[in-house]
């Protein structure tokens, strides 16, 4: 039973639960997902719970010919299950330009009602994490490692807005006519996020199951912001991912400059072994 094994994860009825999933895990035929999964989170959260999840759409380099448009009717780029989220009756979806969050249940449009695009990209972790909701991973554990918490602790302390692939970045917002939008932050690469799992662990702020065949963990928001945002006000690189040229972590980031010489003699190196293979 997938209620049985949420409940196990924390969950309770009337949570804020803020979910990101990789479906194709969890076992279930594709056609039983919104019966089998999505009822059985529907079961455990009740009348009074509500359901978060990204729903962020594809972004153009500032170049490009034909930037990517994004609306309210563009589909999600963050997999099925938005997609799955947003086509129920009750859903809403938040309109910031690149970073759109799908949410279903009683809270869901308070939450979403204000991301703009004057606003942090993950603006509404903050009501998730002032209601200590819940966050859960099922099935991307590992090869999308962390909470969205963290990309709000780096805007709050600044760091995300000096992520300078910002600068590199728009889309244009409701049609082929519409305004460029160009992001006053950049939350960037978050393959290092799951360092973070240690620190949940050392704070009893933990726990992991199986939801069907999907490896699956939660922590609770609050808890977890407030240990991220210590950790990064203190070391600001504690996330970064360990690939040496990555453009995220290691060439755009203006506050870590150091690692910019190392990572383009990486990123050189490679191209040139991989000319000569
Ligand atoms: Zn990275």
């Amino acid at each position: 039973m997938v209620a049985n094994r949420l409940v196990e994860l924390g969950l309770k009825s009337g949570d804020i639960l803020y979910l990101r999933c990789g479906l194709g895990r969890i076992g279930i035929p594709r056609t039983q997902i919104e019966e089998i999964f999505l009822g059985g989170i529907r079961e455990v959260l009740g009348s009074e719970g509500t359901l978060i999840t990204p729903a962020f759409v594809p972004i153009s380099f500032r170049w490009s010919k034909n930037l990517a448009i994004s609306s309210e009717s563009t589909k999600p780029v963050t997999g099925l299950f938005a997609s799955l989220l947003l086509e129920q009756s009750g859903a809403v979806r938040s309109n910031h330009p690149t970073h759109s969050f799908a949410g279903l249940g009683k809270n869901a449009k308070s939450i979403l009602a204000g991301h703009s695009e004057h606003g942090a990209c993950f603006e509404p972790m903050r009501a998730v994490v002032d209601a200590d909701g819940l966050m859960m991973l099922v099935g991307c554990v590992a090869d999308s490692p962390g909470f969205s918490t963290v990309h709000l602790a780096q805007y709050d302390l600044g760091l995300s807005q000096r992520h300078y692939a910002k600068w590199l970045l728009a889309v244009r917002k409701g049609s082929e006519n519409g305004e460029v939008f160009h992001p006053i932050e950049s939350p960037g690469c978050s393959n290092g996020f799951g360092k973070f799992y240690r620190d949940y662990i050392d704070d009893g702020n933990f726990s992991c199951g199986y939801v069907g065949n999907a490896w699956s963990i939660a922590v609770r928001a609050a808890k977890a912001y407030e240990r991220e945002y210590r950790i990064l006000s203190t070391n600001p690189l504690y996330p970064l991912c360990d690939q040496a040229d990555c453009f995220s972590c290691r060439i755009t980031r203006g506050y870590n400059k150091r690692a910019v010489p190392g990572a383009l003699i990486s990123k050189a190196t490679r191209l040139v072994t991989k000319a000569f293979r």
